[in-house]
């Protein structure tokens, strides 16, 4: 098994037996008042670790979410072949954002990677693929049912972190993008757009897990997925962030 299956398989197994325990013990189960949602039987293995192929992620049309759709449509209009900061000449496309243009979750990561600069979309790689199990198997809701975007709309090059000036050139279009989308609740993931987020130099050990607002919307920080990649020791904190982002997200309302 590789190691990002092994990931996988260990995430699925550690969140199984704290769903398990809290059905055992009456507490209420994350996603559904009565049941527990489906926890995922561990990825099977792949044969090689040979870098994983971008998936391609069905998108909702942006014309069926009305207002929000249209006010993305705009705000990506704007955006146009975007040459405002040095970060243009190396992408191969934008990443502008993807899902559901009225969601009540948006999530907030860095910048694209290699995949998501190739495909157009965010979080399709590996990161995309633990950012899928995070929300699917802890907060019960599937990547089409929330938006993703990042910090930066283009990939910076070799994955380096997006530099303050690239991240304040691009800062107005992420603020565009929560006021077109206007949710409930806001995961930002990792230091970069944590810190952007909430106009803090605090690090991301100390902020993740307590909230704040951006806009006057909640926002949670956690780890990023690519992290828990590397650092297996730090899901279970983002297991807990997670329950509470989902509490937060059912007490306001959240639907989608
Ligand atoms: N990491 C990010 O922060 N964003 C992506 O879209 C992919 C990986």
């Amino acid at each position: 098994m590789d190691d990002f299956a092994q990931e996988l398989a260990d995430l699925t197994a550690d969140l199984k037996a704290v769903l398990l325990d809290a059905r055992a013990r009456g507490v209420l189960a994350l996603g559904d008042s009565a049941t527990p949602g489906p926890v995922a039987e561990p990825e099977p293995a792949r044969a090689t670790a040979a870098p994983e192929p971008a998936r391609p992620v069905a998108t909702p049309p942006l014309a069926a979410a009305g207002s929000n759709a249209t006010a993305l449509d705009r705000i990506r209009a704007e955006l146009g072949d975007c040459t405002r900061c040095s970060l243009s000449g190396g992408r191969t496309q934008l990443v502008f954002g993807a899902g559901n243009p009225s969601a009540d979750l948006l999530v907030v990561g860095e910048a694209p990677g290699a995949q998501e600069d190739r495909v157009g979309q965010p979080f399709v790689g590996p990161a995309g693929r633990m950012l899928e199990n995070m929300l699917e198997h802890v907060l019960g809701l599937g990547r089409e049912q929330v938006y993703i975007t990042n910090l930066v709309k283009c990939r910076p090059p070799s994955n380096r972190t997006p530099l303050p000036e690239e991240i304040d050139t691009c800062r107005t279009f992420l603020e565009q993008q929560v006021q077109a989308v206007a949710p409930k609740v806001i995961l930002s993931l990792g230091r970069p757009a944590t810190q952007a987020l909430l106009d803090t130099t605090r690090g991301i050990k100390s902020l993740r897990g307590k909230w704040s607002s951006f806009q006057g919307i909640p926002v949670l920080p956690t780890f990023h997925p690519a992290y828990l990649l590397r650092q297996a020791q730090d899901k279970r904190p983002v297991f807990e962030d997670l329950k509470a982002l989902r509490g937060r997200y059912d007490e306001l309302g959240g639907l989608r």
